[in-house]
């Protein structure tokens, strides 16, 4: 067998263009604070591509940049101005934040209508109980993707392997609540290969490169690669390539998961907007 490879960037690109439409129609257009602090290179990266696409999708860009050694009570109120603007319709506080700051109380201060990164206690509250929410970016991609194929969730075992608030433990909660029957595991988890087998659905989040091999896979599985791991060889992701050869549709890396998680971003701006 040969794996099915999601094309993650076409389905990025179809919701860009269903966001940029629902822009289009609406009177005020939605807003997107990113708000970065400090000058990590990485981090400054991926703010870069978000606003590009919030541009491009016809969202006003309301960036903040603060300084390094910004202050706890200085970040937060910005944090508080924005929430109080009404311009600004969805605010993100890129990860991770310079070790002096308290990056948890700072994403409390995001009201749970602006939330767009969906990571604050109310929309993990929320989503824990059902009620609806922005949800985080990145397993609201998975899903979507998983969607996009038509994947049958209902009764089916989903394992994910990786708990973090980010990821894993957001993305075990989506797909309980679409019927599936969700292991979760993590470092300490025994046997993981066993437990891994064991899945109709896998969803490979642990930030380890190549972690998954074949023999974590059920022949026909569908597999999807959260990782993203740069190289010398360039990105790679925690699924190993002998998983190609037993897999039924897999997430390439890149091109996979990476695409959907600034789609999602976009797509719960427009939303945050109507929540307003
Ligand atoms: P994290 O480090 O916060 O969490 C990793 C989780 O995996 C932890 O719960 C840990 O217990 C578990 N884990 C670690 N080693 C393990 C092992 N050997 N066996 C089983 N479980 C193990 O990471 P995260 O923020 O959840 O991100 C995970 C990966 O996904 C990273 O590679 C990250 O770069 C990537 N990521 C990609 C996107 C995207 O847009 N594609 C978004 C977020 C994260």
């Amino acid at each position: 067998m040969t794996a099915i490879l999601i094309d993650g960037a076409a389905e990025a690109s179809t919701v860009h263009k269903q966001v940029a439409a629902a822009v289009g129609v609406l009177d005020e257009p939605p807003g997107l604070a990113t708000v970065l602090v400090g000058d990590d290179p990485a981090s400054a990266i991926y703010v870069r591509n978000k606003r590009k696409r919030c541009i491009e999708v016809g969202m006003r860009d309301l960036h903040r940049h603060l300084p390094v050694d910004v202050s706890q009570i200085q970040a937060a109120e910005v944090l508080d101005e924005l929430a109080a603007d009404s311009r600004v319709t969805g605010i993100l506080l890129q990860l991770p934040l310079p070790p002096h700051l308290d990056a948890a109380a700072l994403i409390d201060r995001i009201p749970a209508h602006k939330d767009v990164d969906g990571l604050t206690e109310a929309s993990a509250g929320r989503l824990t109980l059902g009620r609806p929410g922005l949800r985080p970016c990145t397993p609201a991609g998975i899903l979507a993707l998983l969607d996009s194929i038509g994947t049958s969730l209902a009764g089916a075992h989903a394992v994910v392997v990786g708990r973090s608030n980010l990821v894993g433990k957001p993305v075990a909660q989506m797909l309980l609540q679409r019927d599936c029957t969700v292991t979760v595991c993590h470092s300490r988890t025994r046997n993981l290969a066993d437990v891994c087998r064991e899945a109709d659905v896998l969803v490979a989040a642990a930030g380890v490169p190549g972690l998954i091999g074949a023999d974590f896979v059920k022949s026909g599985a569908t597999v999807i690669d959260v990782g993203i791991h740069r190289t010398a060889n360039g990105l790679c992701g925690d699924v190993n390539g002998a998983v190609r050869a037993v897999a039924g549709v897999l997430t390439p890396v890149p091109g996979g998961v990476g695409p959907m998680t600034i789609a999602m971003l976009l797509r719960n701006t427009a939303d945050a907007g109507t929540l307003r």
